[in-house]
């Protein structure tokens, strides 16, 4: 049903042009938006440059909350290949997500919600079924005012219900696309809704520098920026991407340009890792300006965040000073595209730091080892630990069983994710308990012996998006276990799923009379989530995704075990 107060609106609406529904109780400028486009290129780091400033403002006490929008037609990314798109990031309610709401989650040390995400795919949907009602009273639904007055109550309705001070939106790719003109426009309007004082736009730029001219070029820059003046809109700050620092020349150039003064046209050059961005912006004073433009009040508990900060802080310098290295080997079979991992990737790195080395990745496609044209040996050798990736479908799925014997067998680290928990399972039923026909119906649906096989609930859906077990959910963790002493010996514990197949019940006393644990399990039904082998140096595997609860500083247990156990292996 529609509010009273929305239908008021709409009503209105109806009389003149205008469409611009407030949640109800809505006060302008009881919360700030800051809006970070991309001009150029995209793949700037927009995610990572709206993280960095959203903890800089969490550290000054602020509350902030992201969102993303992605121009994509897609309801969400559940249904996104990986090797297109990169990684789906699940998010504790279950929206499988872009993997920039990771970047937040992982930066601002938050839960995100279905209201942190917003795509084209699910703004029409919720039109057209708003539509369907008769809620739009007979108006013809344009793309503005309706489309536009959609997104700002989306942004409206994430400030109310996350009673954020700052709102920091994301507009995925570059202006001047196609598919996210409207949410630069509804940008424009929420300015001109909200006033100046309230949003502040900060537009991601890039310096060129090709190597056959050894200097820095602002062209391509100069005619983003250009991009976004056209359409009304004037960045208050300019961040300009690039692998060198950005010289004071071209600065001076993008200022003369753009109608931003010199000292907010920061250079946003590489760094060793993302971690050390806010850092960066820091130094450019990108926080202390967004206050100051923002108008945002000093917030008393202030002195609280200082902990944080410390521990930040220490955990940033020890990035700087890591002399030494381990190597992991990633079996999968989407290596060529690293941002299928990301979250993987990161919670490596998170460990890593931690434990005072740099995690060096030795990536594995398994489809070779399958066909004979790359030895096991080869692939596995001067490694000091094994992921076995998680994964969908049957390509490259023997090549993983194949590793996993010689991992068993070698006994070298290893830590299985999802489908890496399922191979293994299959690998030990097959090798150890002799059932030799041991397999999962995904990879085979007529096998004899279904060691994996579909959940229960998963057998009557039809459809393939959104509908997976997906989501956080809670883990009993089985006491004298390995997995038990890593998670600080909590009996219950919550991890985040996405898949469609389990270890098949039938089999679990079979598996267990040979050796294996099943050492986290649902709390209520027979669906088993970590298994381990209690003889071996470091042999874990989960049905669920550890890196996405893997935060800077609070890394999780199960990679942070992991690294360890490499780092002792490469004592050997
Ligand atoms: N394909 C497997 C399943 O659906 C594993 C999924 C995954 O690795 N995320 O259960």
């Amino acid at each position: 049903m529609v509010s009273d107060m929305l239908k008021k609106v709409v009503k209105k609406s109806i009389e003149n042009e205008f469409y611009s529904p407030f949640p109800e109780n809505y006060k302008k400028g009881q919360a700030k938006y800051i809006i970070v486009l991309g001009t150029v290129m995209s793949g700037l780091g927009k995610g990572i440059f709206s993280s960095s400033l959203g903890k800089l403002l969490q550290f000054k006490g602020f509350k902030v909350a992201p969102i993303k929008f992605d121009g994509y037609l897609n309801e969400d990314a559940g249904t996104l290949n990986p090797f297109r798109h990169g990684e789906v990031f699940v998010l504790d309610d279950g929206t499988e997500t872009d993997m920039d709401l990771g970047t937040y989650e992982r930066f601002l040390n938050l839960n995100l919600t279905e209201n942190n995400y917003l795509t084209n795919g699910k703004l029409f949907s919720e039109i057209l079924k708003k539509e369907r009602k008769g809620e739009y009273l007979g108006r013809d639904v344009q793309v503005i005012p309706h489309v536009t007055g959609e997104i700002k109550l989306f942004l409206r309705n994430l400030a109310m219900k996350t009673k954020a001070d700052v709102v920091i939106l994301e507009v995925g790719g570059t202006v001047g696309d196609l598919e996210n003109m409207f949410c630069i426009e509804a940008a424009r309007e929420l300015l001109y809704e909200e006033g100046k004082e309230n949003v502040s736009i900060i537009a991601l730029t890039y310096v060129l520098e090709p190597e056959f001219l050894g200097e820095q070029k602002s062209k391509a820059a100069q005619l983003g920026i250009k991009n976004i003046l056209s359409v009304g809109i004037q960045p208050d700050i300019i961040a300009c991407r690039c692998s060198n620092p950005v010289t004071n020349k071209i600065r001076e150039k993008i200022s003369v340009f753009s109608n931003v003064p010199l000292n907010k046209v920061i250079s946003l050059h590489d760094v060793q890792s993302i971690y050390l961005v806010p850092e960066i912006l820091k130094r450019a004073k990108v926080d202390e300006n967004i206050i100051k433009k923002l108008n945002l009040k000093r917030k008393n508990h202030f002195k609280e965040e200082q902990e944080e900060i410390k521990q930040w802080d220490a955990w940033t310098e020890k990035i700087q000073e890591i002399k030494k290295e381990i190597t992991i080997g990633m079996i999968g079979k989407y290596t060529a595209l690293r941002d299928s991992y990301a979250s993987i990737i990161k919670a490596l790195e998170h460990a890593g730091i931690s434990h005072n080395v740099k995690v060096k990745k030795k990536w594995i496609e398994t489809t070779y080892i399958e066909t004979g044209e790359k030895s096991i040996e080869n692939a596995l050798k001067d490694i000091d630990g094994v992921i076995v990736l998680p994964g969908f479908g049957k390509r490259g799925a023997e090549g993983k069983i194949k590793c996993l014997k010689y991992i068993r067998e070698n006994n070298i680290p290893f830590l299985g994710i999802c489908f890496g928990m399922q191979m293994a399972v299959i690998e030990f039923a097959r090798n150890v308990c002799k059932i030799k026909n041991a397999n999962s119906t995904e990879i085979n649906p007529e096998t004899k012996e279904p060691i994996i096989d579909i959940l229960p609930e998963q057998k009557k859906l039809e459809s393939l998006g959104g509908n997976m077990r997906l989501g956080g959910k809670k883990i009993e963790i089985k006491p004298g276990t390995r997995a038990f002493e890593l998670y600080g010996k909590k009996k219950i514990i919550r991890e985040r799923f996405r898949h469609r197949y389990e270890v098949n019940p039938k089999y679990i006393s079979t598996l267990e009379s040979k050796g294996m644990v099943f050492s986290g399990k649902h709390p209520k039904y027979p669906i088993m989530q970590i298994m381990e082998l209690p003889d071996k140096r470091f042999y874990i595997a989960c049905q669920f995704h550890p890196e996405f609860t893997s935060k800077p500083v609070i890394c999780n247990p199960l990679y942070l075990g992991f690294v360890n156990a490499a780092i002792e292996y490469k004592k050997r």
